[in-house]
């Protein structure tokens, strides 16, 4: 399913690859009162009190603006051995087909960025290739920039302290292969007129979020929140972060700023109506108007 809502002169639309239920026990430090005293904020799009569950998205942001096409991550991806992640192990989803029906040909995409280089964020980066000559994976998108961080690619890359064997898989599906579209930004960078990169450190030591201002401002924020429970609860980690503490320290930062910009947060990973404008409230903070996409 796909909507469209528009933010200024920019145009914002996503192509949802799955979804899932991920037990709440990964929010290690929420007290298992939290989920049932959120139920009005979390029920029925981001929690499944019945399975204590809570509910994901992977998707990609499609932005507009400045004449451009971006897609803020990739997913997870198609045909992948993922024996580290068995839910991402080979799948076959129609992720090329949301793409097209939020009008999007891979020709015509002019910037991937890769908000952090987990294997559910740069999936898409890639597709299989019947040349064996490519090593089997080719860039999906022919024409576009791939904007990575370099803290991630530092600290991931096969030969570093965040490898992995699983990494090292990713790596070679789903990053090497667009080496030569590839350009690692470090530190603010501004990518058009109405869009910058910044870094957001904690989940991973690159992660960064994406600022975009054509009149109505949001913010594309990766996984520095997984589920709307750490709006009012900014501080509690998420299992997935490699720094829960840092990653709490720039969640508030970051929902700080926002929340003064009157900027849409938008995360990776929210289903519903994908993100919302927030507001500070003490140490924490509230949705004050969700995104007016249709919710998934
Ligand atoms: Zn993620």
């Amino acid at each position: 399913m796909t909507g469209r809502v528009r933010l200024g002169r920019a145009t914002l639309t996503r192509a949802v690859e799955l979804r899932a239920q991920v037990r709440t026990s990964l929010f290690g430090q929420t007290p298992a009162d939290a989920w049932p005293d959120n139920a009005e904020l979390l029920e029925p799009l981001f929690w499944d009190r019945g399975a204590d569950e809570w509910k994901i998205a992977i998707q990609t942001w499609v932005i507009q603006v400045d004449g451009l096409t971006v897609l803020v991550d990739t997913g997870a991806g198609n045909d992948r051995d993922r024996p580290h992640m068995p839910p991402l192990h080979r799948l076959s989803t129609g992720y090329l087909a949301e793409l097209a029906a939020a009008g999007v040909r891979p020709e015509d995409v002019d910037v991937v960025i890769n908000t952090h280089l987990h294997t559910d964020h740069v999936g898409w980066n890639t597709r299989r290739s019947g040349d064996v000559g490519a090593g089997g994976w080719v860039p999906t998108f022919p024409n576009a920039r791939y904007l990575m961080p370099e803290l991630d690619y530092r600290y991931f890359a096969p030969d570093a302290p965040g490898a992995s064997e699983g990494m090292r898989i990713v790596f070679e599906d789903s990053v090497l292969p667009v080496a030569g579209q590839m350009e690692l930004f470090s530190g603010d960078y501004q990518l058009s007129e109405s869009l910058w990169l910044r870094p957001a450190p904690g989940h991973t030591p690159g992660s960064t979020v994406v600022w975009v201002d054509a009149g109505e401002p949001a913010v594309f924020v990766g996984d520095l929140t997984h589920c709307p429970i750490q709006i009012p609860r900014p501080d509690d980690p998420c299992a997935f972060d490699v720094d829960g503490v840092a990653a709490a320290v720039t969640r508030k930062r970051v929902f700080t700023e926002a929340s003064r910009r009157r900027a849409a947060v938008i995360p990776a990973h929210y289903p519903g109506p994908g993100g919302a404008t927030i507001v500070a409230r003490g140490d924490a903070f509230m949705v004050d108007d969700w995104l007016d996409l249709p919710p998934i």
